[in-house]
């Protein structure tokens, strides 16, 4: 008799960051939900409305604030709310060093 392997169940849930569209366990992104007082972040996770995430990451912020946001939510950001987010990616999330193209030491 063959033993069935049992099935795992713990399930993790998956999330793609709608930054880059990488898919990627739910812990390391932040939602943000387009709910009843418009666009924000919702730190608890539990927030009602339609959500879309994002890595922690500034670039994958800018991204979504410069319009992927706007499409993964089915609305349009507001200015206000723009600067909601900017703020917040500014306040919460490191400084990422920018590798510049050409900056690259070149030391032989
Ligand atoms: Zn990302």
């Amino acid at each position: 008799m063959v033993k069935k392997p049992k099935r795992r169940s713990k399930h993790v849930p998956r999330r793609t960051c709608v930054g880059c569209r990488e898919v990627l366990s739910k812990r390391s992104m932040i939602r943000v939900v387009n709910g009843p007082e418009g666009v924000k972040v919702d730190i608890t996770g539990k927030a009602h409305g339609r959500g879309a995430y994002l890595h922690d990451k500034r670039s994958c912020w800018l991204r979504g604030i410069n319009g992927s946001l706007d499409h993964a939510l089915r609305t349009r950001l507001t200015d206000q709310e723009k600067e909601d987010l900017r703020t917040f990616m500014e306040n919460q999330l490191p400084e990422e060093e920018l590798v510049q193209p050409g900056a690259e030491e070149s030391s032989r």
